[in-house]
């Protein structure tokens, strides 16, 4: 087996990951998500929205926080969502819902 090579391809395999995350779940500032999100779904109590907490760093997220959020509406910090999807973790943290679309159907 050659490690150099595979070293190599984890890496590439990483970078379309990313790309793919950023294309399904860019990054955004909690505000703004909240607002377009409250547009949204009208039918969800206002309550509901105020406070967020990040289940990976367990912290509330707040107003200018970057944001990744998921198409399970669950939401993260930028940076903890990447620190865990860069682990090979396809799936949200709190629902395993898949976070991208299977990597099988990408072309390289
Ligand atoms: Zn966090
Ligand atoms: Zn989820």
């Amino acid at each position: 087996m050659n490690l150099r090579r595979s070293a190599r391809e984890a890496l590439r395999t990483q970078r379309e990951r990313l790309k793919r995350l950023n294309q399904t779940a860019p990054p955004e500032p909690f505000s703004k998500w909240y607002k377009e999100d409250r547009k949204r779904h009208p039918d969800i109590p206002a309550a509901s929205f105020d406070s967020q907490l990040c289940i990976i760093c367990l912290e509330i997220i707040t107003g200018k926080d970057s944001v990744r959020a998921l198409s399970c509406r669950h939401i993260y910090h930028t940076a903890c969502f990447d620190k865990w999807f860069k682990g090979y973790h396809d799936f949200c943290p709190v629902c395993h819902g898949r976070v991208v679309p299977e990597a099988e159907s990408v072309t390289v």
